[in-house]
């Protein structure tokens, strides 16, 4: 095919890949001015496609940020937060006041305290060097939370612009097209002068004030659990509903194999309770702690799975993780897999998970 380019944001078209970027329907080339899906979605329905690019490219585009006036959204997931975390964002920021939304809320459990999850994430931002301003919840999916966001946005941003930022798969354009569907019912909000000059830049959404919100491309995170699985599993571990938490009691030496995605050893301590948050499409197989590596050798893939198919090659081997636990009702986190509240204090365990997936500890959330 000869090359084509997009006449929208002038990147090169291609009919291969509906996932990457420059898409079209092999049809719609014989039209006289190709456009790409990602511009004839935002031209026609005024509905943003999410678009992703390597931390290096997304790291310039930040450089040009870091500059400007302006107040920053980052959105991560809160199912995946160290995961979906942009590493060096701080770097960028500068003195930008920065607003935390934690989106998929509508997958907690009712029994969760929604405070001590903003209350984690605040505490694990500054860890992680970015003071938020605030921090709050929302479901972009169900529309829940997503007034006070925008009355948040409104108050911190005193009259500057909005830079949205986010990985991928974080929802940041659920989020995006709920805003701009709010402001404009099925108005022209996003017209052609607003299309970006490439799909690697910023797409504006006008405000009535003359500034306006940016639409960051998503960087992709390559550690991310959800990058070593095909579609299939990874529908299989995104929970779509509320976790139903699962109890299980286990003596000593006893072993619980999440799918084949983690293994949660109970080293040493009393019986206890353990509850494992899921997504609800994962299985859990018990098994005696002495059995867990050949069970793992031999029925990874099938009854130990997802990983299925391809995604068993793709996935990076299992690094243990092992905690001395003192108090009750701890939190043992994977990230975009979920977590174990350990109920009882004073027990050892250990998870193993796949390499660059991490685990981390938090208190309980109930
Ligand atoms: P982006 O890559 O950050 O732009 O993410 P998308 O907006 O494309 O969403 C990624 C995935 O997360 C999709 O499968 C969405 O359906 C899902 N998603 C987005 N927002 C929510 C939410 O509030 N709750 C839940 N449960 N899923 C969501």
């Amino acid at each position: 095919m000869e090359e084509m380019k997009c006449i929208g944001c002038g990147i090169t078209i291609q009919t291969d890949n509906p996932k990457k970027e420059g898409y079209t329907p092999p049809a719609s080339l014989e039209k006289e001015e190709v456009v790409c899906k990602r511009c004839f979605r935002l031209r026609n329905y005024n509905e943003l496609q999410p678009v992703s690019l390597s931390s290096d490219d997304f790291l310039k585009i930040l450089n040009g940020i870091g500059t400007k006036e302006g107040m920053v959204v980052l959105i991560v997931d809160i199912f995946d937060f160290n995961g979906s975390w942009i590493n060096g964002l701080h770097r960028f920021v500068g003195n930008k006041d920065i607003l935390l939304i934690g989106n998929k809320s509508d997958i907690l459990p009712k029994s969760i305290n929604p405070n001590r999850l903003t209350n984690w994430m605040k505490a694990e931002a500054v860890k992680l060097g970015l003071k938020p301003v605030d921090v709050l919840l929302v479901s972009a999916y169900k529309g829940k939370g997503m007034e006070e966001a925008l009355t948040a946005i409104d108050t911190i941003r005193k009259g500057k612009d909005v830079y949205v930022v986010g990985c991928t798969n974080v929802g940041k354009s659920t989020f995006i097209n709920r805003i701009i569907k709010r402001a404009t019912g099925i108005g022209e909000v996003i017209t052609t002068s607003h299309f970006p000059g490439t799909t690697l830049d910023l797409v504006e959404i006008p405000l009535d004030d003359g500034k306006a919100i940016y639409d960051t491309p998503g960087i992709i995170n390559d550690h991310q659990i959800a990058h070593h699985l095909d579609e299939n599993d990874l529908k299989a571990i995104t929970p779509k509903n509320e976790l139903k938490p699962k109890v299980f009691q286990l003596n000593a030496e006893q072993t619980l194999f999440i799918g084949g995605l983690a293994r949660f050893d109970f080293i040493s301590g009393e019986r206890s309770s353990f509850t494992i948050h899921i997504s609800n499409g994962l299985t859990i197989h018990r098994t005696k702690l002495s059995n867990a590596d050949t069970l793992y050798e031999n029925h990874l893939g099938e009854m130990l799975s997802p990983p299925s198919g391809e995604s068993i090659d793709k996935m990076p081997p299992f690094v243990r993780h092992e905690f001395s636990i003192k108090k009750a009702k701890t939190d043992i986190v994977i990230s975009g897999l979920g977590w174990v509240t350990i109920q009882h204090p004073n027990v050892v365990v250990a998870v193993h998970a796949p390499r660059g997936v991490d685990v981390v500890l938090r208190p309980s959330l109930i």
